[in-house]
């Protein structure tokens, strides 16, 4: 088997047995690995259970998946996945991180770990070479995810090993908890990290030193030059290799791609004081890379209150800078270290600490209700202490810890928030490139950005092979098309998994699979294994409920801006999704892909749960 380890550990908390399950060679090419295969298991383990599973349940799975190309010499191919039902979303959750987790797990002789089950005290699970233990945490409860990781390293004394782990938030259950990983690398998104804490479950260490067989290595390192010469013809290769991914702020905004006041501007004064230049010039220490990359997007900063630490990414320099017109960089370098520690998602606590900022702006909520915290529009010592109380889930931060979409229900005022089937939406507007508007209504998770990479489409970078071209990114005409194809080929990063920086265009991924794997993709089979996988997890959001009804955008953000990069355009959402619906042969009414598309797509046996 090229290209796997063969085997994933299944654990169960409940009754502390582990076990290695064989991988099932009949899976791999249809769903090939990652967030794809694990959706495939999770649909054959639950079924139609699945509508009915507390996502903080002992009943719910949570699986941490890596793919084929983890741990290879495929550039960028340092990823992993974790995915189970959201307890934010409470639809299909999945949440991909970078670092060394991944390789490493596959070192350790495991493509993935299942787990499930709740343990009766805190405790770590350690995957060493082949074989796994669960270990006592009580020490490590309560710790930040960075002592955490260094406690963890020191007492095991293994320098071939990658920790991940969650901070205090996701012990306490809340929705917008992410797991963290290798220090500052975050599977932000959709509340994994409360999963992992209602499994009691602080941290898994990954070490070994297992080798990933390929297929055809000479073959396999030829294509990799080639596509790697590709890639670095890319703008975005350049751009984030020198000023990592908030090098992106200023065209963003030029473009009208960054929401500002949560999304009711799209122009910042102060933008230049918060971005990636700024960045670069004041505290960048250097720059870091996940396994195998060459990109190296992550920025290492030091300041003089918190050290050396990780600099914020550009979701989060919008997310807690812009959208809350905060103008004070030394306020998210805090925030954001804070939140790493914690292990809260960026992006769902700046756009949800802004909403806060909206409502009382809207005279929804006073400062008695933000606990006397004086929560306006650009307070940038209000966000840190609504950071802070977040962390701790007290008083006002505990309802912040809940999300945008639990917060607008307590107030009556849930049909203003800017998100997504309850996810808050990243740091790109879809007023700015219209293919995000089909592209965010109907990914499987809500509101999400990189997996379809369409900003990146819109801004002129095409893939060809797909004809997924973009000429005029205000135009609707062609852009359900383009939405649902992007979800397709980049959700196979996801599955493969690697990041989706990459740029790794269909021509060199095909035979990239093929020389790893043995099997034999072409460029339209690939396509179809995208289709099959998105589709998948389509099957286990209809059985969550979720329908035509729930692919939408929230009204907030289809509001004309005048000023700035939108140039007062508006997506038509109805009219993208008639595309994208009959494009993708899905049920209008119902939202549900329709029978003849499952048996096409070999999940034929996956119509009784739905239809
Ligand atoms: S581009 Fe950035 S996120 Fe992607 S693998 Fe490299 S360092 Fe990690």
């Amino acid at each position: 088997m090229f290209g796997y380890m063969g085997k994933i550990l299944e654990v169960d908390l409940s009754s502390q047995s582990i076990k290695d399950i064989p991988l099932n060679e009949k899976d791999l090419k249809p769903f090939v690995g990652g967030s794809g295969l694990a959706c495939k298991i999770m649909l054959d383990r639950l079924g139609t259970a699945i509508g009915g599973i507390d996502p903080l349940s002992p009943e719910n799975l949570l699986i941490f998946m890596t793919g084929p190309l983890t741990g290879t010499r495929v550039p960028n191919s340092g990823r992993f996945e974790v995915c189970a039902k959201s307890p934010l979303t409470n639809i299909w959750g999945e949440a991909n991180c970078g670092g060394r987790f991944g390789p490493y797990l596959k070192f350790a002789g495991y493509d993935g770990i299942v787990i499930r089950g709740k343990a009766e005290k805190p405790v770590y699970l350690d995957v060493d070479n082949g074989s796994a233990r669960l270990d006592d945490a009580d020490h490590l409860w309560g710790k930040g995810t960075y002592e955490t990781q260094e406690i963890l390293k020191k007492d095991l004394g293994d320098k071939r090993m990658s920790v991940t782990v969650i901070g205090p938030v996701g012990e306490k259950l809340a929705p917008i908890s992410c797991v963290m990983s290798d220090r500052g690398r975050a599977a932000g998104r959709c509340g994994m990290g409360a999963v992992m804490g209602s499994k009691n479950l602080k941290a898994i260490v990954a070490r070994g030193a297992q080798k990933v067989e390929v297929e055809n290595k000479e073959a396999l390192l030829e294509v990799v030059e080639e596509a790697s010469e590709r890639m670095d013809e890319e703008v975005s290769t350049d751009m984030f290799s020198s000023l990592g991914t908030s090098g992106y702020m200023e065209t963003a905004e030029a473009y009208g791609d960054s929401p500002v006041k949560y999304y009711t501007e799209s122009t910042f004064e102060e933008l230049e004081d918060i971005a990636g230049t700024k960045m670069n010039e004041t505290v960048f220490k250097k720059a870091y890379g996940c396994y195998g990359c060459r990109i190296s997007c992550g920025r290492v900063i030091e300041t003089e209150d918190l050290g050396e630490t990780e600099g914020p990414e550009y979701e989060t320099l919008v997310a807690l800078g812009s959208l809350c017109l905060n103008g004070d960089i030394d306020s998210i370098y805090k925030a954001n270290h804070l939140c790493n520690d914690a292990g809260i998602d960026t992006i769902s606590i700046g756009s949800t600490i802004a909403f806060a900022m909206y409502l009382r702006d809207k005279g929804v909520i006073s400062r008695e209700d933000t606990d006397g915290v004086d929560l306006t529009w650009g307070n940038s010592e209000a966000i840190v202490e609504m950071v802070e109380k977040t962390a701790r889930r007290e008083g006002f931060g505990d309802i912040i810890s809940e999300g945008s979409r639990a917060m607008g229900k307590k107030y009556g005022k849930e049909e203003w928030t800017a998100t997504v089937k309850g996810l808050e939406i990243p740091m790109h507007d879809s007023r700015g490139y219209f293919a995000l508007a089909s592209g965010y209504a109907t990914n499987n998770r809500g509101a999400v950005h990189v997996p379809e990479q369409l900003y990146q489409i819109e801004m002129g970078s095409p893939i060809e092979e797909y004809d997924i071209i973009s000429e005029d990114r205000f135009v609707d005409e062609g852009k359900g098309i383009i939405a649902a194809k992007a979800q397709d080929y980049f959700g196979l990063f996801d599955a493969a998994t690697i990041c989706a920086f990459t740029w790794i265009r269909p021509t060199h991924l095909a035979p990239i699979f093929n020389y790893v794997t043995g099997f034999d993709y072409d460029i339209d089979s690939l396509l179809v294994t995208g289709e099959r996988i998105f589709n998948t997890k389509r099957i286990f959001n209809n059985l969550c409920g979720i329908g035509k009804k729930d692919d939408c955008l929230p009204d907030i953000v289809l509001h004309p801006i005048e000023e700035g990069g939108t140039e007062g355009n508006v997506p038509d959402v109805e009219k993208q999704l008639k595309e994208y619906y009959e494009y993708r042969n899905w049920d209008w009414e119902s939202g549900k892909p329709k029978k003849e598309k499952l048996k096409d797509l070999g999940l034929e046996k996956y119509a009784s749960l739905i239809w």
